[in-house]
């Protein structure tokens, strides 16, 4: 059985950022992905710039990408507010930025095997990892870096599984040169919301998310397109005039924005596999990104340490993430709650009109300051 000083499960961007970091610090890193790079992903693909001073110092390069400085909000009756972002960010396909990392990854030594991980065990102070090829891997430490919801959360019977998740992701790229490069655009609609934003290859991506007790009624995305997302006239303006570039859009299914267990059966979980930040606030990348930092320096310090222990890297990791997280995704889960609801939402943006200093406090309470070193 291959044996690594730590093994990651999923290759996404809290992954390959920890495989990045720990591979960097000399350890034996294992990352295990069911999907060769590139790929398309379900995601706003606006990145809070946040992340900037943490992927320079880790050495990572992107791709071109696009700077939006600039937010604009509607409801579904058509009322339009237009901001400045305090911190601003990026738009890059997933395509693109995934495959960045993974390219670092392999360059700094990650070993990265395609397999879908099937069960995980600790057994003696070590985890011992099988996937569908009947591989098995042995490791001291576990990150669980596999995204908002796999079967490996069956297996470990995590508290949200057996919960409701009604939510469902879709997003597709179209073509549209006159949309605004600097912007990122939230535009409400029944059951849900969408945002507006260009990528690297100048591609606009619409992604929304909406409630499957909404998406129900039309069935399916063409429908539910033209008779409810078109209803706010920014996004009718959207879909008439831009040209689709995918063949069908991608969807996600059971969404859940429930509370997760940080650390379970001693894997330290990271990005949306630890928790998701409703998606209105264009943060869940960073939060991933910035998740992965705080467990390798203490997957560092366990190693470098030997009085440190188990136990002790594992309340750090989980206090350290509160910290770091814990405000935002309760303003998050706030303001989903009102922008969908019709009159809420209506009286949001009235005082958000009265007072631009109000918008910029709410998206400094959804945001972190840029990620110190
Ligand atoms: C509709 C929607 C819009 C969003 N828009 C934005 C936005 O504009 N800005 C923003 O910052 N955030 C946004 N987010 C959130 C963002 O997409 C996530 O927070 C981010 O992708 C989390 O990264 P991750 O690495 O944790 O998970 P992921 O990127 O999901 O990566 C997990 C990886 O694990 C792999 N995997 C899963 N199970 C297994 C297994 N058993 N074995 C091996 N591999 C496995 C998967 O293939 C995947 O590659 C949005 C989310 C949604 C739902």
């Amino acid at each position: 059985m291959d044996n690594y000083d730590v093994i990651i499960i999923g290759g996404g961007l809290a992954g390959l950022t920890a495989a990045i970091q720990l591979a960097m610090e000399q350890y034996n890193i294992l990352l295990l992905e069911r999907y060769h790079y590139p790929h398309h992903k379900v995601c706003g693909e606006y990145v809070s710039n946040e992340v900037m001073p943490y992927l320079e110092d880790l050495g990572i390069v992107l791709p071109k990408t696009v700077s939006i400085d600039t937010l604009q909000l509607s409801t579904r009756k058509g009322k339009l507010l237009q901001t400045k972002l305090p911190l601003g960010g990026f738009g890059i396909s997933r395509y693109a930025f995934d495959h960045a990392l993974y390219k670092k990854a392999l360059s700094v030594g990650v070993s990265i095997n395609f397999e879908t991980v099937k069960n995980v065990t600790f057994f003696k102070d070590s985890f011992n990892i099988s996937t569908e090829k009947e591989n098995g891997y042995s490791a001291k430490l576990v990150i669980g870096a596999y995204g908002k919801r796999s079967g490996l959360d069956k297996q470990l019977n995590r508290n949200f599984i057996g919960k409701n998740a009604p939510w469902l992701g879709v997003k597709a790229h179209y073509a549209l040169p006159e949309f605004p490069d600097n912007l990122v655009a939230l535009h409400n609609f029944e059951g849900g919301y969408g945002g507006l934003s260009k990528t690297e290859t100048g591609a606009v991506n619409f992604c929304y998310l909406v409630s499957y007790k909404s998406f129900q009624v039309e069935k399916n995305i063409e429908n539910f397109n033209s008779k409810v997302v078109a209803k706010n006239k920014f996004l009718k303006q959207f879909l008439e005039n831009a040209e689709p570039l995918f063949t069908e859009p991608m969807s996600i299914a059971q969404v859940s924005f429930d509370r997760k267990q940080l650390v379970e059966g001693h894997i330290l979980m990271c990005g949306d596999t630890a928790g998701l930040i409703h998606p209105l606030c264009g943060n869940g990348m960073a939060m991933a990104i910035h998740s992965a930092k705080i467990a390798s320096e203490r997957i560092d310090n366990y190693f470098k340490n030997s009085e440190y222990g188990r136990s002790n890297m594992e309340s750090d990791y989980k206090k350290e993430w509160e910290k770091a997280f814990k405000r935002r995704l309760q303003t998050g889960r706030i303001l989903q709650s009102i922008l969908l609801n019709p009159v809420a939402s209506s009286f949001l943006m009235g005082a958000i009109a009265k007072s631009p200093g109000f918008i910029r406090s709410l998206i400094k309470n959804t945001h972190g300051k840029p990620i110190s070193l």
